[in-house]
């Protein structure tokens, strides 16, 4: 028997593999100046339309989002800081980076002395830009590397540019729907709102489509999906103010996000802490990652914490690698292509559509033959001459006799699962045979 997981989803079929067609995506991506708002949160959009179809939602500047409230659309097409000679220091069309997120419009010469007080560095890392934002705070900033920082003077004036607008408009938020047999939905959710990085953000975007993509390409799908990209906090925020009526029909949610970097799988658990899906992710990368890493809830980290703010409390954990703020580039121009790998991509593709395997697989059954246990030989389930006790590596006998004994309308495959210290695969395997063999009925949930 496989050792993995159940692997009943199937994979994205193309021509690369998994993992380089994300990274093809993910540089497609890379340019867009995303916010969380505007055009480079609908271009984005747009491409990802082209793996996954998308239904696009815009809710109006000022809609009311329980504490919060939509804010303004940005848009910006260029910037720059140049020095008396006209030589410009940065210019935003080197990268987005340079220009804090949010930057209300500026034009105009300005004293050094007051351009300082408006520029970020990284200190501890001269040559990297630090990505900064300022969404709330109508404001404007630059951010560069410490040589760029150098060439600003304090007694000299320089020429700025923000061509930058923020203004009544739009937030931007994107749905797929992959209809299964039952209306129960599964959440899959990242958030579409950083400018040029790559593990905090890009990954989780690539992830969620081809995850989607090999969803689509399926017709045997017992739950709902409903894959959600929209700009952090705020759109899901905007999202569950709009579903607010339905979201009992949430059964599973997983958040995607820092995806693609070299460090292990890290899982942190829903706030409800034992969520089926807490348990499914967290018995995958038991028995297929002994480096992953298992985190209990806390009320902070990505987009989870709307999911699971206590109005709400819904099934909904957060898979990572390196979790947010937990690697040296992250916010930071080096967060690039040096830092995430194909095969890191493909892994966290690999765990999510596993755990989704082990969802869609997780029934309960009752036997047709509790009284004793059934004999199983005539029925081609045990062999001929035994030595009585299934021996070690015997894992499939073991599941037939655990599925047998716990098929009692309570308890289900994952719950054998973890009872018998077998691999979900196993066990679902055993269950298919007892079904087969007549011994199995499943229980309606
Ligand atoms: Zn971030």
């Amino acid at each position: 028997m496989p050792e993995a997981a159940a692997r009943t989803v199937s994979r994205p079929r193309g021509a690369s593999a998994p993992g380089d067609a994300m990274i093809e995506l993910m540089r497609e991506l890379y340019p867009l100046c995303r916010s969380l708002t505007g055009n480079g949160v609908r271009e984005t959009l747009r491409i990802v339309d082209s793996v996954l179809p998308l239904e696009i939602t815009e809710v109006e500047s000022g809609t009311p989002i329980f504490d919060w409230v939509v804010p303004k659309e940005w848009n910006i097409s260029g910037a720059w800081i140049a020095d008396a000679a006209g030589e410009r220091i940065v210019d935003f069309a080197d990268t987005n980076l340079h220009v804090v997120g949010y930057s209300t419009p500026v034009r105009g010469r300005i004293r050094g002395a007051e351009l300082l007080e408006r520029l970020h560095t990284h200190p501890e890392r001269p040559d990297w830009i630090p990505a900064r934002t300022a969404y709330w705070a109508e404001t404007w900033g630059f951010c560069m590397t410490e040589a760029q920082h150098a060439r600003i003077r304090p007694e000299d004036e320089y020429d700025v540019c923000i061509d930058s607008t923020l203004e009544d408009g739009h937030l931007t938020y994107a749905e797929a729907v992959i209809p299964g047999r039952t209306d129960e939905e599964i959440l899959l959710s990242t958030y579409i709102c950083h400018p040029s990085l790559c593990n905090d953000n890009l990954s989780g975007i690539a992830v969620l489509a081809y995850a989607g993509s090999a969803l689509a390409a399926r017709d045997d799908l017992r739950y709902t999906y409903r894959l959600l990209f929209s700009p952090g906090t705020v759109g899901p925020l905007t999202w569950l103010a709009r579903n607010r009526e339905r979201l009992d029909r949430v059964a599973h949610g997983i958040v995607v996000a820092c995806a693609g970097d070299r460090g292990h799988v890290t899982y942190k658990r829903s706030r409800r802490g034992d969520a089926e899906v807490d348990r499914a992710v967290a018995h995958v990368l038991r028995h297929s990652r002994p480096d992953a890493v298992v985190e209990d809830f806390v009320p902070w980290g990505g987009d989870e914490r709307q999911f699971c703010s206590p109005g709400f409390d819904l099934p909904v954990g957060a898979l990572t690698r390196s979790a947010h703020g937990m690697f040296p580039e992250y916010h930071s121009s080096a967060d690039d292509f040096d830092v995430v790998t194909a095969e890191s991509l493909a892994d966290s593709l690999d765990v999510l559509l596993d755990t989704l395997g082990v969802l869609e697989r997780n029934a309960v059954y009752s036997s047709t033959s509790p009284y004793g246990e059934p004999q199983l030989g005539r029925r081609g389930l045990y062999g001929q001459i035994s030595s009585g006790v299934p021996r070690e590596g015997e894992g499939f006998h073991r599941a037939v006799l655990w599925v047998l004994n716990l098929a009692d309308s309570d308890h289900s495959l994952l719950d054998v699962a973890e009872r018998a210290g077998l691999p979900f695969a196993t066990v679902a395997a055993a269950a298919d045979a007892l079904v087969e063999a007549d011994l199995l009925e499943e229980v309606a949930r």
